[in-house]
């Protein structure tokens, strides 16, 4: 089997060796990786990013990953923007039973106990992957005529695929996340480039501007940009003919 390169592994581990060789392995074998350090690091790149698969450490310096696991499990998807059955792999130097059977009690999917070889993680992820990929259209959100599906990262209008960009994706993602709320620019830009700095607010403009073109086909329009506050996405009724 090959592996999906599409699908996005977000990996939270505070050992800079550990962090790095799994970084560089899995980046190798075709997965794109995000990292981070900590809880609130994590925690940070799963509402803007939305990964297919999580692999964490339990000791993190600023808490345990199990607590993040379980945070994720009770998360709603739509206020949080976490989606709670994102596939979480626990990675821990803890080897008794009591710790693992602790850890997929709190809602993880596997459990790996350090030290461990490459070529199982590999295996066991593939094995999560598949496992969520054939859950029919999960969590797919229409509005509309408007599909956004955040495992296959398709979206289609009027039934026909649109071929967006990872940041359009990411920028349209969270406006559909709640399509009555208006999201500030500060809020959209911390969202899809992580930076509170405004300087990126032109980037979000020039974005959403092409966002707005490409979903503009059928009748209605979906982007509507409130000026001076942000952008909204709409129920496919303004503009409509
Ligand atoms: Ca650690």
């Amino acid at each position: 089997m090959i592996d999906d390169p599409r699908s996005t592994i977000l990996l939270i581990e505070d050992d800079p060796a550990t962090r790095t060789f799994l970084a560089d392995n899995l980046t190798a074998d075709g997965y794109t990786i995000r990292v981070a350090r900590g809880l609130r690091e994590g925690v940070h790149e799963l509402r803007t990013q939305f990964p297919d698969l999580v692999v964490l450490d339990v000791g993190l310096p600023d808490g345990s990953g199990l607590d993040l696991v379980r945070a994720v499990r009770r998360a709603d998807g739509i206020t949080e923007r976490i989606d709670p059955k994102t596939p979480m792999l626990v990675l821990s130097g803890r080897a008794n039973e009591l710790d693992r059977i602790r850890g997929l009690e709190q809602g993880a999917d596997d459990y790996l106990t350090k030290p461990f070889g490459y070529g199982e993680l590999r295996c066991r992820i593939r094995a999560l992957l598949r496992r969520t990929q054939d859950r029919p259209t999960h969590g797919a959100v229409r509005v509309g005529a408007l599909v956004v599906d955040p495992v296959s990262r398709e979206v289609r209008l009027d039934d026909v695929p649109i071929e967006v960009s990872q940041k359009e994706f990411a920028l349209l993602r969270v406006l559909v996340s709640d399509v009555t709320r208006v999201f500030t620019k500060e809020e959209l830009v911390q969202a899809v480039w992580g930076t509170k700095s405004l300087g990126s607010s032109r980037t979000l403009d020039s974005h959403a501007c092409r966002l707005r073109q490409k979903l503009s086909g059928s009748e209605h329009q979906y982007i509507l940009n409130v000026w001076g506050v942000g952008y909204r996405l709409l129920d496919g009724g303004a503009g409509a003919a």
